[in-house]
């Protein structure tokens, strides 16, 4: 049987030279189009004060939400495209100020995990020798207490946060090829992920399939990990699928494989931000 070709026509994951992209934001909005997407949005880093390099500046972000209204309005009769941010647990970004700055929606994301003891922030997701660095000195070297606070953080950021899509769900993974820090089949490790998605399952938020790590060559499948694919199924989670574009030639990077991944795995349906609001796309 022949089944016809489905293109998820949307990627809400984007950043633009406001942060660490490469393009500007009307570049993607001409990209979407090109592609013929009906919705496209932008999601610059939010401010880390600890950490600046990444991530747009307190002004930059003001200048990057004007921008991004003109261009909403500019193409209004072309596509959709929406305002957002990849908000950073520990932005201290305030939910009830996404009205005040006009933001359609918010990626909510866990980058880094405290340490509480030594007021410091190790990055997850920065480089291997970073990551290694946190690894050693959070807890003594625990790495199981390691990565157990990073799932920490994403269900404080849910229960307090309250993103519409969360990011990247399993991103301490990125570096972990042939489970060189921790093994994702370990018994420990699969019952932490149950109890994130247990928590995320009573929540409105959606997870998205992030093929970010692949287009920058860091991974071999997207995030999160096909076993936690199917237990999101069993759950009955709401997913999307977003590309993490820091350049616009990657901005549905391995869409159609994904989408042929999670029909495999079995899902129907995915979220689609359209019309101001999420709505179902069937697969
Ligand atoms: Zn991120
Ligand atoms: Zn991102």
């Amino acid at each position: 049987m022949q089944t016809k070709k489905i293109i998820f026509p949307s990627n809400l994951h984007a950043h633009t030279f406001y942060c660490d992209g490469k393009n500007n934001p009307e570049d993607y909005i001409l990209t979407a189009i090109e592609k013929g997407f009906t919705s496209v949005g932008l999601s610059g880093h939010s401010f880390t004060k600890f950490d600046t390099e990444y991530c747009m500046s307190e002004k930059g972000t003001l200048e990057y939400l004007k921008e991004l209204k003109n261009l909403k309005e500019k193409y209004k009769d072309r596509i959709q495209v929406y305002i957002g941010i990849e908000a950073d647990f520990y932005s201290g970004f305030n939910p009830k100020l996404d009205d005040n700055l006009g933001l359609d929606f918010r990626i909510g994301s866990v980058h880094y995990i405290k340490d509480k003891e030594k007021e410091e922030y190790y990055c997850v997701d920065n480089t291997p020798e970073i990551l290694e660095y946190g690894i050693k000195n959070y807890a003594n070297g625990d790495e199981k207490a390691f990565i157990e606070a990073y799932f920490d953080n994403i269900v404080e950021m849910v229960h307090t946060q309250k993103p519409d899509i969360i990011g990247h769900l399993d991103l301490v993974k990125k570096f972990n090829k042939d489970f060189k820090y921790f093994d994702e089949s370990a018994e420990w490790y699969k019952n932490k992920v149950e109890y994130v998605l247990d928590e995320i399952a009573k929540s409105e938020a959606i997870i998205e399939i992030n093929t970010g790590g692949m287009s920058r060559g860091w991974t071999q499948t997207p995030y999160p990990s096909f076993f936690i694919l199917e237990r999101i199924l069993a759950k009955n989670i709401p997913i999307t699928i977003s590309s993490d574009a820091h350049e616009t030639k990657n901005i549905d990077f391995y869409f159609d494989e994904s989408l042929e991944i999670i029909r495999k795995i079995g899902f129907k349906s995915i979220k689609i931000l359209k019309d101001g609001k999420f709505q179902d796309f069937n697969i």
